[in-house]
């Protein structure tokens, strides 16, 4: 952003919903899309006299997400109250961690277009519990709440205000929802609130060193939203900043229908939530031994496997990139690599017919119903020369609803190429005999030509022509003299 001289800069706070199969502080489920209000118990509910218990299982994740983000993880942590009153929070204050979080200092790398790598440094992480859910549109004219979110076990992930621009924000979120899908910390799907983001921004002289007022933005609930709430901020800001104004701290709002933020209050300080150690819960302490189990155990992260797939098949980044997004989708890959031997070829058909399958279907890549060792045969029948891409095109789809190895597919249905020399002649003579002027402009050098003609014979083959015995064909007749 150049508007006026003021450069950007962003700090993101992100909660991510740890996968657990039951809350932070009691044996409620804490899975999505329960009847409202049902999984709920005296501890979530915050009646006098129920006490927490603290979800072993929601530790190991929130570890796992720290180590995942390369952070200091402290062997002990202690829970706090933070308070405040709203009508989704039964009990009057939220338990967190304030002045000593779970996890501290480290960073998430961000690659960018040019392929240089830059670390944004993560302040800090902690756990926390989720407080219920107001519904607006459920009821005429009435506010609903459901509990059952309050409880679930969540961490904050507190960025530093080192992001540059919207779309560096971005994909902060991108890499950082990719890396706690790899680790199985969260599904981090927004539509469920899984993941949320609240996204602070101010302005500052181009080249300051100190920071500006910085506002804070809430209810960004997909990412292109973050990127459109922060440049619509940004130029707000900007515009006051050049007509001598001042930016007021302060909590935004975002509008996405509108395409705008309003003031939903005022900034409050940490002091306001008057926060202190819960005495109800002792402190969080770890063994050693725990933590670097849980490092022991950590998955190959996306970004370290995104630089093997480079090295170790030789496939381009952008390929590389597109495969490591999901981790089902790069273990298909690698599968299918290993298995036929021509990585570049395993993707260009995981991300051409694999990945177009699970966009229309919105489905998984592990769902896919053809197995890697499948479309690894496949492969290697299009290596061999018994099939060409387009007629692979058409055993695949067979293959999606029969669980026949592909050859078997290819003998019974007689999709194979054909190599015969005199049929492939005959094909080639064909299309060169109904197209005279391009014939003649690929002998005067239009040599890009040669593409249309290989179209139209393998429309006429349905297919089936052997590519590379055919080029050689329909080249000595084109150049055959007339
Ligand atoms: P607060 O006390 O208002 O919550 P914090 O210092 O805890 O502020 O920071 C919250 C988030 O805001 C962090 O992600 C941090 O990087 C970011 N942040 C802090 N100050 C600024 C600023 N001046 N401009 C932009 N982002 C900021
Ligand atoms: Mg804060």
């Amino acid at each position: 952003m150049s508007d006026n001289g003021f450069e950007a800069v962003i700090g993101l706070e992100i909660h991510v919903q740890l996968g657990t199969a039951t809350k932070l502080f009691c044996g409620d489920r804490s899975q999505f899309g329960s009847a409202p209000n049902t999984n709920v118990c005296p501890v979530c509910l915050g009646l006098p006299g129920a006490l927490p218990v603290t979800n072993a299982a929601a530790v190991e994740l929130a570890v796992k997400a720290a180590l995942g983000l390369h952070c200091t993880v402290h062997l002990t942590s202690v829970f706090a109250r933070k308070q405040y009153f709203y009508p989704d929070l039964p009990k009057g204050y939220q338990i967190s961690q304030y002045d000593r979080p779970l996890a501290t200092d480290g960073w998430l790398e961000l690659v960018d277009a040019a392929a240089s790598r830059r670390r944004i440094r993560v302040r800090r992480i902690h756990i926390e519990e989720d407080a219920g859910k107001l519904i607006h549109d459920r009821l005429p004219r009435r506010t609903a709440i459901d509990l059952n979110r309050a409880g679930v076990p969540l961490v904050e992930i507190v960025t530093e205000p080192d992001l540059a621009n919207p779309a560096e924000a971005r994909a902060v979120l991108v890499r950082l929802k990719r890396l706690l899908q790899y680790l199985q910390v969260s599904d981090c799907d927004m539509e469920k609130g899984s993941l949320r983001v609240d996204a602070n921004i101010s302005l500052r002289p181009r080249g300051a060193r100190t920071l500006g007022t910085k506002t804070e933005i809430k209810n960004l609930n997909s990412f292109s939203n973050v990127e459109r709430a922060l440049t619509s901020e940004a130029e707000r800001q900007a515009d006051l900043l050049a007509r001598g104004g001042a930016v007021t701290q302060e909590t935004l709002l975002w509008d996405a229908r509108a395409g705008s933020a309003r003031v939903m209050r005022s900034k409050e300080e940490s002091h306001d939530y008057r926060y202190f150690p819960d005495p109800d819960l002792p402190p969080l302490v770890l063994t050693a031994q725990m933590v670097d189990r849980v490092r022991r155990d950590l998955p190959e992260l996306p970004e370290a496997r995104e630089r093997r797939f480079r090295t170790e098949y030789e496939i381009p980044g952008y390929d590389a990139d597109v495969l490591t997004a999901d981790r089902d989708v790069a273990d298909y890959f690698e599968a299918v690599a290993r298995d036929c031997g021509d990585p570049k070829a395993a993707s260009n058909w995981v991300m051409t017919e694999v990945l177009a399958w699970a966009n229309e279907q919105g489905a998984p890549v592990s769902a896919f119903p053809v197995p890697p060792p499948r479309l690894a045969q496949l492969i290697e029948l299009i290596a061999d020369g018994t099939l060409s891409n387009r007629l692979a095109r058409q055993v695949l789809t067979r293959m999606m609803t029969t669980a026949e190895p592909p050859r078997a597919i290819v003998e019974a249905a007689g999709l194979a190429s054909v190599g015969d020399p005199d049929q492939l002649e005959a094909w080639v003579a064909e299309v060169v005999d109904a197209h005279p002027e391009e014939a003649a402009r690929f002998r005067e050098g239009e040599a890009k030509l040669l593409s249309f003609f290989m179209g139209r014979i393998m429309k006429a083959s349905s297919g089936k022509a052997e590519p590379r015995q055919t080029a050689e064909l329909l080249r000595s007749r084109l150049l055959a003299d007339h």
